[in-house]
């Protein structure tokens, strides 16, 4: 309205101006060749040093720390979840974003150069998740609540009840499908309490992003906890069996990578009907909230069947949520605020936004 706020407009975006991309220009067959190379390459290292590494390290480990014996066991598989997700998951959904978007709007560029505070959130969250940290925190703001066994309800139920639901004599291809789409469903009416306005603060924080890089699907508050009673448990009562689940989870990570991508497509029919496609998830994350959200589901099928499918398509969509953030690497009072917003809300009976 006066010269003062259009001088601070321009200010601003002076500012600014040294982290604004370059305009997008595609990637050259060249570049292309090269990234196809890169990755043989890379395929093959760590396809020597996960031989290497299975070869040397022992499934069960023995030692003793300050006079108490601690053993673990399983510990080749429980390097192989994290491992599959660091090493192959994310490099791979990084490579393909890489190799469709170019490298200015790349997650990688993101991470080396342009980390703004939402992206350094989403790595912050990522690294403390990986390390299990934020598992620990989960546990403590849970009181032990996330400890709860699906399994441990399935043999509860089976001793007093008799019943035990068994997959069918199927091959594991075949169970890993139909699994992803009985896990979506869950997943899907879980996403859809998440947005009620009880649990919308700890929700809240996934959507606080205000753009997406590959890894904004980890930022999940620690507190989160209603995959537990509406995926894990029925899905163990399901009777899922492990192997199958493992693969499903694979399956689940790399959606989740790409649809938090910059990927500006659809997908086309697969997109719009089997797996929901990064458009589509932007969609779901809109900052725009004068019409109803939508997308709830990894596969969209479930959308459609329970009339929350909106098949707009606009890969500039603004994401974000109106409440403020402080995002950066110490985004922990961010997850305090929104853990106190919960219980606040619960207690008052007054949700918080
Ligand atoms: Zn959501
Ligand atoms: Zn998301």
């Amino acid at each position: 309205m006066t010269d003062t706020s259009a001088m601070e407009i321009d200010v601003g975006t002076l500012a600014f101006s040294d982290h604004v991309p370059p305009p997008p220009r595609g990637v050259t067959w060249g570049e292309r060749s090269a990234l196809v190379a890169a990755l043989v390459v890379y395929l093959g290292v760590l396809a020597a040093s996960a031989w290497a590494v299975t070869r040397v390290l022992p499934d069960e480990l023995s030692t003793t720390i300050a006079g108490h014996s601690v053993h673990v066991g399983n510990l080749r598989h429980r390097l192989f979840s994290n491992a599959v997700l660091v090493f192959l998951l994310l490099p791979g959904a990084l490579w393909v974003e890489f190799m469709t978007v170019g490298w200015s709007r790349s997650s990688v560029r993101k991470f080396l150069l342009g980390r703004s505070p939402s992206v350094r959130t989403d790595m912050a969250v990522f690294v403390l998740g990986q390390a299990h940290l934020l598992d620990i925190l989960g546990k403590l703001m849970l009181v032990g609540l996330s400890m709860v066994s699906g399994l441990w309800i399935r043999d509860w139920l089976t001793r007093t009840t008799g019943l035990a639901i068994n997959p069918p004599d199927l091959p594991v291809p075949v169970l890993v499908v139909a699994y992803f789409f009985v896990y979506t469903f869950f997943d899907y009416w879980t996403h859809r309490l998440d947005h009620s306005p009880f649990f919308w603060p700890l929700h809240r924080y996934h959507h606080s992003a205000e753009e997406f890089c590959v890894i904004t699907a980890g930022r999940v508050h620690p507190a989160a906890f209603t995959p537990i009673f509406l995926i894990n448990i029925p899905m163990a009562i399901l009777g899922a069996p492990a192997d199958v689940m493992l693969y499903v989870n694979v399956v689940v990570i790399a959606v989740g990578f790409l649809i938090h991508s910059e990927i500006g497509s659809d997908w086309g029919w697969f997109g719009r009907w089997v797996i929901q496609s990064p458009v589509s998830h932007r969609l779901h994350h809109k900052l725009d909230m004068s019409y109803p959200t939508g997308n709830f589901a990894m596969a969209p099928i479930w959308d459609r069947l329970f009339g929350t499918w909106n098949a707009k398509a606009d890969p500039t969509l603004a994401i974000g949520v109106e409440r403020s953030y402080r995002h950066g690497y110490w985004f922990l009072a961010d997850v305090f605020r929104d853990y106190w917003h919960f219980w606040k809300g619960v207690f008052t009976r007054r949700p918080i936004e």
